[in-house]
């Protein structure tokens, strides 16, 4: 029987085997590169950082070595985000010739005098994705999740549909055990995108958390209640970010509830590394590869959601 299209290695055979086969990557109906992983959560660094730099080529070689398509740069400006103001001016210079798969957030501390009230808060916002912000954050301001210029700046990316990534812990947009601002926050905000990040959120996983714990790594088994279930299941607009410590902390600290978490949760999960330095340690790769997901999950976690919260299909 004939074939009636090429196979690969038909395609490889010949000298222009390689440029077909691109060819016919590029007539493929999604216009993002092909990939395994979308990372919802890395950064650029500048000289000036204790740090040093990680420019945009650097972090798309290591995206390359790992099979993540895209990546979304966040901006840190807040004094308490960390230890130079990484601004959104910096991201979006940075990201521009690469718009294909890098993903520029914007940010705003809620802080900012001049910006007072949600109108001129929101005005800067649409300056912001004029210029190709994608969404808000990463989200890191000293002050508590229900301040009311955080509440504001909520209201005004909801208004704009710009999904919001928030850090949560004890010094950086404060919450208590069983995550009662947030709660006041979902429900102040119900048009908005949350996406729930860092050592204060992760920690709610688990039914027994003191406050302690909302700074640091727990590695006690997970008690069932824990807030983020209930938040999960009683906001659809909620997601986990599962990059950093925190992120793969919360999943192998307690593998068997991890794994049927991530199932249970797949639509509201999203894959991330908080990639910021050269030669920076993940652990998320080697998690999981072991974890074995089913198929299904994976595709949500690892690409799908993302590109369904950023508009990328
Ligand atoms: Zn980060």
């Amino acid at each position: 029987m004939a074939r009636l299209a090429p196979t690969r290695r038909d395609l490889l055979r010949g000298a222009a085997g390689a440029a077909s086969l691109l060819a016919i990557r590029d007539r493929a109906p999604h216009r993002f590169p092909a990939g395994r992983y979308v990372d919802i959560h890395t950064h650029l660094g500048q000289r000036w950082g204790t740090l040093g730099a990680l420019r945009a080529k650097e972090l798309l070689e290591w995206m390359d070595a790992r099979e993540i398509a895209q990546a979304v740069v966040l901006p840190l400006v807040s004094p308490e985000a960390w230890d130079i103001p990484l601004s959104t001016d910096f991201v979006l210079r940075e990201t521009g010739p690469y718009r294909d798969r890098l993903i520029p957030f914007c940010s705003i501390d809620p802080r900012s005098i001049h910006l007072a009230g949600v109108e001129p808060k929101r005005a800067l916002l649409e300056r912001y994705v004029e210029a190709g912000a994608k969404g808000f954050g990463e989200h890191k301001p000293g002050v508590r999740i229900d301040h009311p210029g955080n509440v504001e700046l909520f209201q005004a990316c909801a208004e704009l549909r710009l999904p919001m990534l928030l850090h949560l812990d004890r010094i950086r947009n404060i919450d208590e055990p069983g995550l009662p601002g947030l709660t006041r926050v979902l429900e102040a905000v119900p048009d908005g995108t949350f996406i729930a990040h860092a050592q204060g959120w992760w920690a709610s996983i688990s039914g027994a958390v003191t406050p302690e714990m909302m700074q640091t790594y727990p590695k006690e088994k997970v008690a069932p209640g824990g807030a983020i279930d209930t938040l999960l299941e009683r906001f659809p607009n909620l997601y986990g970010d599962l990059s950093a410590g925190s992120g793969a902390n919360a999943i192998a600290r307690d593998p068997e509830f991890g794994r049927a978490f991530l199932i249970r949760r797949a639509d509201q999960l999203l894959f991330g590394t908080d990639y910021l330095r050269p030669e920076q340690d993940v652990p998320q790769f080697e998690l999981y590869r072991g974890l074995n997901l089913p198929q299904e999950a994976r595709a949500k976690i690892f690409r799908g959601n993302a590109r369904k919260l950023l508009g990328l299909e």
